[in-house]
């Protein structure tokens, strides 16, 4: 007990004295998010700093392993540095598909080779990765993919097509599924392969949304030659590490359910709600609008406390499973109705999407409930989650 009160001490003192003073506060603030890597500019001026020094401890993956980089904590360590940085509003230094999929995964897939060579980049900020799962025919029937790779020599050929890539054109790295069966069942011929994108063969196509904006990518590979080290797990073994894989990304995009993700000091709904409707008496003065908060409010604190448990149990070496889906369907639909909600609370308010008749946090809700539309499909469709469910949690039969 005394340690841990030592370590929250030393913490506490190391953050006053280094931590950027220009990020303090900005928890929350969806601008200070970064992915690192050599293409993505640092959204603030202190932001590449932060991300150094917190590197420089292993606080970008505070419970990894010393020996790759991260920073070794325990548990209960760990979340007492969350709470330090939660005290100072401090937004996380490193974000990304590095540090909550492919690095766990690296952790229990990888070789010792592979580990020493690509988890200490990933802890850095060296390098940011993207998703190559799905394929034009390939979403929801992801065993499905039809990227061929044909052994030549001490590497593979690729050739083949991957879509709706968040991201990929500010990646350094791919990690995707590859064909190296086509004769047997669909499942067993997938390998999951690591792949530098500066390669030659490789073409990224940012698709362009109505908004103006390109989130995603289509990944074209053309005759791409990646040496066979680069497998993660074994040949032909991919699906089980694509599905584990999948596991950290639904626990990941689950939490967006959670209220605790915002940082922001205020819960956004409340603030909305005093702020265009007000109050009566004392009570928001919209008494449908009370109902549908305090409910959400409730759904909120007690997914947050699961969402904690389960982060504790994979802080303690436990790996997600099938169960992942149903934080995933929860999370991601209990985000949503969050979104709906405001949007009820702001009425046309939440609807514009330029123009100086709105606010700045006007236009940035409208962004924000139109992107939650995409929670429910990313990392599979809910449709998805609850056959998972159904079937790997449940155990209920096919048919
Ligand atoms: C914001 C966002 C980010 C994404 N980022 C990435 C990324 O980085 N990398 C990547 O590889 N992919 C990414 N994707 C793609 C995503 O994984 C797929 O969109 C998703 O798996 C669904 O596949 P699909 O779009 O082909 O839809 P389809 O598979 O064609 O599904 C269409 C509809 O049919 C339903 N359906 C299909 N099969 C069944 C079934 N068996 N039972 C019940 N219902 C079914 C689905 O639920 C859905 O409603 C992203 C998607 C979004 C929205």
């Amino acid at each position: 007990m005394a340690d841990l009160e030592n370590f929250r001490t030393s913490v506490r003192s190391w953050l006053e004295e280094k931590a950027p003073k220009g990020l303090r506060g900005k928890m929350g603030d969806l601008l200070s998010v970064y992915q690192g890597g050599t293409k993505t500019p640092p959204p603030y001026p202190e932001s590449k700093a932060w991300l150094e020094m917190m590197a420089d401890k292993g606080w970008t993956v505070p419970s990894w392993p010393k020996e790759f980089g991260g920073g070794g904590l325990d548990k209960q360590e760990a979340k007492i540095l969350n709470e330090e940085l939660t005290r100072l509003k401090l937004p996380p230094p490193l974000t990304g598909f590095g540090i909550t999929m492919i690095g766990p995964t690296l952790l229990q897939y990888g070789t010792e080779e592979q580990k020493i060579k690509y988890l200490p980049k990933i802890v850095q900020g060296e390098i940011r990765w993207c998703q190559g799962y799905s394929e034009p025919n390939a979403g929801s029937d992801l065993a499905n993919i039809q990227t061929k790779a044909v052994v030549d020599g001490d590497d593979y050929l690729l050739n083949g097509q991957k879509i709706w890539t968040s991201g990929g054109d500010m990646a350094d790295w791919i990690f995707m599924l590859i064909r190296t069966d086509p004769g047997v069942k669909k499942q067993i011929g997938i390998t999951f392969l690591l792949v530098d994108l500066r390669t030659k063969g490789i073409e990224i196509r940012p698709i362009k949304l109505i908004s103006g904006a390109s989130i995603f990518c289509e990944v074209f590979f053309e005759d791409v030659r990646v040496p066979q080290k680069n497998i993660l797990g074994r040949v032909n073994g991919g699906w089980e590490v694509a599905k584990a894989l999948l596991g950290h990304e639904r626990t990941s995009i689950a939490s967006l359910g959670s209220r605790s993700v915002t940082g922001k000091a205020e819960n956004p709904v409340e603030a909305a709600a005093r702020k265009y409707i007000g109050l009566d008496q004392g009570r928001l003065a919209d008494e449908v609008i009370r109902n549908r908060m305090a409910q959400i409010q409730m759904d909120e604190s007690c997914f947050q406390l699961t969402v904690q448990r389960n982060s504790d149990n994979i802080k303690a070496g436990h790996r997600p499973g099938p169960e992942s889906s149903i934080f995933k369907v929860y999370g991601t639909e209990l985000n949503q109705r969050r979104q709906e909600l405001l949007l009820s609370i702001l009425g046309p308010e939440c609807l514009g999407w330029d123009g100086e008749g709105f606010e700045k946090d006007e236009l940035e809700l409208c962004r924000t409930w139109l992107r939650s539309r995409g929670n429910t499909i990313e990392g599979g469709t809910s449709e998805i989650q609850l056959n998972i469910i159904a079937k790997q949690v449940l155990g209920l039969p096919d048919k």
